[in-house]
């Protein structure tokens, strides 16, 4: 497809390879194997010396689709698809690093990405060190001779704390240290993690790419080198936490519609964050298209607009907290974020519950914390909706 097509369009007719029937909505190939026409073409296929599909562990032609318009999107060389965030994730780390290795990780990171980093990869003797999300000097300073790798999400999560990639990318380059960037929250709509610097782009596709809270998906991006004999698609490919061909077309029909729904997302949050800041019984509000957010002026220069998830903090704590939660008729209450249905969290009894109290407070993740996935819905009725729970 050629370059000088805009992204919205790329999003529509990237990696399109039409069967015999000529469908003009992409095909879903669900088969776990691929026939051969003969010995030899096994023989080759298996060996590498032919490209072709094999079975579906290795490729398959939706996935391959999906790869293709996720990849164009992010400007990224190569897209490996993974059957979730956190494989994307995993393998990753499985794929670039060995036992000995260091990661410097920012503090301020999803609950479940902290406890592969802080228990399971543990047990293969990969140790990691948490640092500020927003203090370079402090990611220089843990770095160790044996550190492989940087890894960070911006805007964080809950807090929407955002990184500079640029920078950090500078200080990683420096070491010959990857730098890996979740960009769950901006998706490429947003934010090109790549372009700034960095060396791998992670996705839950769950979220955002998807956006409508129907499957499971991930992606890790980056240069071919690094992705195919970096030893990432190994593990992938023997270990076999890929993406299914069902959900590989349903996250690829998301994208078509991903530019759209994220500047829906951010407008409407910007709205909800500005109203809440005018709410007495709120705190404070976290979002990035604030310019009350301590790196606004980051954001403005890093992303294209706030995106569409908001943190605000009420006073009473938990209970205010959960008051809000349980007084929503509309709003879902639920962990996942990027839906198109807006969503709400209490961080410190869900999803970063399972973090000790010492690392919550240190990560700034207070009782009085709500997180909510801004979606779709009039801005008038999210904001009564949340209006009942805070007077
Ligand atoms: C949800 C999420 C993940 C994990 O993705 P899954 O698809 O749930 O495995 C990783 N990072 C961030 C920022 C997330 O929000």
């Amino acid at each position: 497809m050629s370059d000088h097509l805009q992204p919205e369009t790329l999003a529509l007719h990237t990696g399109i390879h039409r069967s015999q029937f000529n469908e003009h909505s992409e095909a879903i190939y669900l088969t776990s194997s691929y026939v051969f026409d003969s010995a030899a073409q096994a023989a080759a296929r298996f060996s590498g010396s032919e490209p072709g599909n094999i079975y579906s562990r290795f490729t398959n032609p939706t996935v391959t689709a999906f790869e293709e318009r996720l990849a164009v999107l992010e400007g990224a060389e190569a897209c490996i698809a993974t059957s979730s965030g956190m494989s994307a994730i995993l393998s990753c780390v499985m794929g670039l690093l060995a036992a000995g290795d260091h990661i410097v990780a920012s503090r301020s990171l999803f609950g479940s990405t902290v406890n592969l980093f802080n228990n399971i990869l543990k047990k293969f003797n990969i140790d990691t060190t948490f640092v500020s999300a927003t203090d370079v000097s402090s990611w220089q300073a843990a770095t160790q001779p044996n550190t492989k790798l940087f890894f960070l999400e911006t805007p964080s999560n809950p807090l929407t704390e955002i990184s500079d990639i640029a920078a950090l990318s500078a200080v990683a380059r420096k070491s010959g240290i990857w730098l890996a960037v979740d960009n769950c929250f901006c998706t490429p709509a947003l934010q090109k993690p790549l372009e700034l610097g960095a060396d791998i782009v992670i996705h839950s596709a769950t979220k955002y790419l998807e956006g409508q809270g129907r499957v499971l998906g991930g992606a890790v991006l980056g240069k071919r080198d690094l992705l195919m004999d970096g030893g990432i698609f190994g593990f992938l490919r023997t270990t076999g936490p890929t993406l299914s061909a069902f959900n590989a077309w349903v996250i690829m029909k998301g994208l078509e519609t991903l530019k759209v729904r994220m500047e829906a997302h951010s407008n409407h949050a910007l709205k909800v964050a500005q109203w809440l800041e005018s709410q007495p019984n709120v705190v404070r509000v976290f979002y990035p298209g604030l310019a009350s957010h301590a790196q606004h002026e980051l954001a403005k220069k890093q992303q294209k607009t706030g995106g569409g998830i908001v943190a605000f903090e009420v006073k009473g704590g938990k209970e205010a907290a959960w008051r809000v939660i349980d007084s929503t008729q509309l709003i879902s209450i639920t962990a996942n974020l990027g839906d198109t249905k807006s969503t709400l969290t209490h961080p410190a009894t869900t999803t970063h519950a399972r973090i000790s109290q010492d690392a919550r407070d240190a990560a700034g993740i207070s009782d009085g914390l709500l997180r909510i996935a801004v979606g779709l819905e009039a801005v008038q009725d999210l904001q009564s909706d949340l209006a009942r729970g805070l007077c």
